[in-house]
Formats: C-alpha cells, sequence, structure tokens
C-alpha cells in the first residue's frame, strides 16, 4: 500500500494506518519517500499511454508518499474492499476512499491489485531485503 501525496499532505497517515491495523493487517516494512519521476512512472509502468498517466506522475511526484508492506489473510482483496474503488464519489460509505479522498487522483491510497504487481511494486519501493 502507498499514502499517495495527497494523503501525507492532508496529515492522514495516522488514519489511514488506523483502518488498515484495526482490519486485521500486520505492518511489515514502512517507508517515506519522494519519489523520482524515475520511480513514479515504474510502479504506474501498467497506465503507461493512458491518457491520465502524465498527471498521474506529476501528482505522485509533488510531495513525498508513505509505503507499507502488509501482511494478513487475503491481503489483496480485503485491502482492495478497505480502501473502495478508485474514484471516491463511487466508493462506499466507510471505506478510505469514500472518507477521506477528494477526487480520482487525489484519492489518498494506492492498493496493490494482485500478488504479482504487489511484488513489483516492493521491488521498486523498498530494500534488496524485502524482495525475496
Ligand atoms: P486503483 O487500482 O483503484 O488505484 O486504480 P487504477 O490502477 O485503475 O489507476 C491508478 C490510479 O490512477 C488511480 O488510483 C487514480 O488516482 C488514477 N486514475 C485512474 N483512472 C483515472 C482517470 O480516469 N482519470 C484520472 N485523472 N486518474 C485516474
Amino acid at each position: 500500500m502507498l499514502i499517495k501525496p495527497d494523503g501525507v499532505e492532508r496529515r492522514l497517515i495516522g488514519k489511514v494506518i488506523e483502518r488498515v491495523e484495526d482490519a486485521g493487517f500486520r505492518i511489515v516494512a514502512m517507508h517515506m519517500e519522494h519519489l523520482t519521476r524515475k520511480k513514479a512512472e515504474e510502479l504506474y509502468a501498467p497506465h503507461r499511454g493512458k491518457d491520465f498517466f502524465e498527471g498521474l506522475v506529476e501528482f505522485m511526484i509533488s510531495g513525498p508518499v508513505v509505503g507499507l508492506i502488509l501482511e494478513k489473510e487475503n491481503a489483496i482483496e480485503d485491502l482492495r474492499r478497505l480502501v473502495g474503488k478508485t474514484d471516491p464519489a463511487r466508493a462506499d460509505v466507510g471505506t478510505i476512499r469514500h472518507d477521506f479522498g477528494m477526487s480520482i487522483r487525489k484519492n489518498v491510497v494506492h492498493a496493490s491489485d494482485s500478488p504479482e504487481n504487489a511484488s513489483r511494486e516492493i521491488k521498486i519501493f523498498f530494500e534488496e531485503k524485502w524482495t525475496e
């Protein structure tokens, strides 16, 4: 999971982590960083070529982000449910994006959508020791 620049700027780190921990996730690693353009482009490589890609990358490098490696049974699906739909206006009440998100771009968090992407994203964001 990544807490995006809007989440950090709006001082939502604590609230997001509280929800994640309350939902039964264990934080395995956590790291704050101001992404380079190259890293942001790599993280969102599957979206390269889409009309929102450039704007998304610009936003992701507009301030620091917090990355978390989380552990739980059924973690990917359960986290996606906790986070809610991409567009906060369409996300269910009680989800992180519904409750805190401002727009489809400023939607507070990123959650990996598959084990393969989680592994790919962890390799980009975290030190070698977490990537085996
Ligand atoms: P997610 O897995 O729910 O984060 O959604 P996606 O993987 O489809 O998109 C990645 C991120 O790109 C989203 O979290 C949005 O911030 C952004 N995004 C996706 N679709 C759009 C769009 O149509 N317009 C804009 N401006 N941003 C988008």
